[in-house]
């Protein structure tokens, strides 16, 4: 009776890209659950729809009151249900009648308004007996490929674990202290380094892969010895966006590279620079170039197939029989529902593949992603280090840990 649905409002709201998203609001009889869907610049092929054609303006003058209608009435916490209705109403594969970020944001929403309806946080309410592990946080430091400007390096994202932090206060400012660092050094190379960022808040320089690659390595070794907690490099190499049928190209080295010398190239990274994470190296189709790679440098690094996998347990099914990659990102838009999010993390659990929540390039204040991460001991979240839209997730996480009896930081070894 308490988190029975009595109305949902959706709302066009600004992404941090400045694009217009959706945000949702369910109305409970003792409940209210608010949230917002991200958005990709770096889209994998087989995600679902974001938005159909007419985008959020179409959503809310025709689909609003389809929802409305149907899911009033029915109770939040069959979320199961909730999410099958949502696919029905859209009625295709691909949820590109009303949207994957329609389904996601409505998906969402209905969990936390089921969750305060009985007055329990939503990683509680989904993660069942007090899950008590907190994700360690891939901070992003530099930004290149589709998240910045022409000069920028050409791999996506340059990015730090602190896997040596006792609790994600010391994490995350472990994780700022090396974002500081990443400036000072970008600034001494290049003297006329504007301070300029990308879409997820890492620095955006006039820099080489290689020469930022050596400033990442450099300042992650300078924090660890200054500070004492241990960080490590970390990369997402955004594969698919350099492919141009035939080769890698990157364009700003003026180098092209075929599937073979991608894998060198990436096994190298890893062997002379001790990355302890590679997402996406290579293309979204390639599942034997990245089951190569795995095998190669998988007991050394976590191989994280985005992209690849785009969360959905199909796709990831194939991945685990061909061994494509020992890591999974998880964002709840690629694949439409929570319910269909939790699928995919439950197999990624049960195959030693280590789930990694994740944000979206295009994101807004929302915080949910860090109620998902702890709710299901998902052991990384990835979720930038600096930004308003970032800092979101990541005081969410200092909040639940002091919730939390007995917090412990990611089990990472459980993978192992
Ligand atoms: P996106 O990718 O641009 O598709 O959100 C970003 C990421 O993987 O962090
Ligand atoms: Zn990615």
């Amino acid at each position: 009776m308490d988190s029975i649905i009595e109305d949902i409002r959706v709302r066009k709201i600004l992404d941090s890209r400045g694009n217009p998203t959706l945000e949702v609001d369910v109305i409970t009889w003792n409940g209210f659950g608010r949230a917002a869907a991200p958005s990709g610049a770096s889209t994998g092929a087989r995600e679902v729809v974001a938005f159909p054609d007419g985008g959020v303006d179409k959503i809310i003058s025709e689909v609003e009151d389809i929802i409305s209608s149907e899911l009033i009435g029915m109770d939040a916490e069959d979320l199961n249900e909730i999410d099958l209705v949502l696919k029905e109403i859209d009625g295709t594969e691909n949820l590109s009648h009303i949207g994957g970020n329609t389904t996601v944001a409505v998906s969402m929403a209905t969990a936390k308004a089921a969750a305060a309806s009985y007055n329990m946080p939503l990683y509680r309410f989904l993660g069942g007996n007090m899950p008590n592990e907190i994700p360690y946080p891939l901070g992003n430091m530099i930004n290149g490929g589709a998240h910045a400007g022409k000069n920028a390096p050409d791999i996506q994202e340059f990015l730090v674990i602190p896997v040596g932090a006792e609790n994600i206060t010391e994490a995350v400012f472990t994780n700022i202290n090396v974002h500081r660092k990443i400036r000072e050094l970008i600034q001494a190379k290049d003297p006329s380094f504007t301070g300029g960022k990308g879409d997820e808040g890492g620095w955006a320089p006039n820099l080489t892969s290689e020469e930022a690659l050596e400033i990442q390595v450099k300042a992650c070794q300078s924090v660890t010895d200054e500070t004492g907690v241990e960080v490590k490099p970390a990369l997402d190499m955004a594969a698919s966006e350099m492919w141009n049928g035939e080769a890698y190209v990157y364009q700003r080295e003026g180098v092209n590279r075929s599937t073979g010398e991608q894998v060198d190239f990436v096994k190298e990274i890893i062997d002379n620079y001790g990355f302890y994470y590679i997402e996406d190296p290579i293309r979204e189709d390639d599942f034997d170039g990245f089951a190569e790679l795995t095998r190669k440098a998988g007991n050394k690094c976590l191989i994280c197939g985005d992209d690849l996998y785009v969360t959905n347990a199909e796709i990831l099914q194939e991945g685990i029989n061909k061994k494509s990659a020992n890591s999974i990102i998880i964002k709840p838009n690629q694949i439409g529902t929570l319910t269909d999010t939790y699928q995919t993390v439950e197999l990624a659990r049960n195959n030693k593949v280590v789930p990694v929540v994740s944000h979206r390039s295009g994101e807004t204040t929302d915080e949910t992603i860090a109620h998902l991460a702890v709710a299901w001991s998902c052991p990384i979240i990835k979720t930038g280090a600096t930004g308003g839209e970032r800092i979101a997730k990541l005081n969410e996480l200092i909040r639940i840990e002091e919730e939390i009896t007995d917090p412990a930081m990611g089990r990472i070894e459980k993978y192992r």
